[in-house]
């Protein structure tokens, strides 16, 4: 286990940890990585938006429901981890 969520672990697994899937020390490091991490934060806002309004929409599952070109612009918005 790694001791601090990278940029691209944190959008990997932000699905996992909105939902409430993942263990409570993998959520303390996610929050604390989102305390320090201004990008994340962003990214966490426009992705929460986007999950509102796909649900606004009906009972469609946010994963396949968000464009392709949309997911992809959002990633772009972060830094690139050096590995
Ligand atoms: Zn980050």
């Amino acid at each position: 286990m790694t001791p601090m969520f990278t940029c691209r672990e944190l959008v990997e697994e932000l699905r996992e940890y909105l939902d409430g899937e993942m263990p409570w020390y993998r959520r303390w490091l996610l929050g604390l990585h989102l305390l320090l991490c201004s990008a994340c934060r962003a990214y966490l806002a426009s992705y929460q938006a986007t999950r509102r309004l796909v649900k606004g929409l009906g009972d469609v599952d946010a994963r396949t429901a968000l464009p392709e070109d949309l997911s992809v612009r959002l990633h772009a918005t972060l830094p690139r981890p050096e590995k």
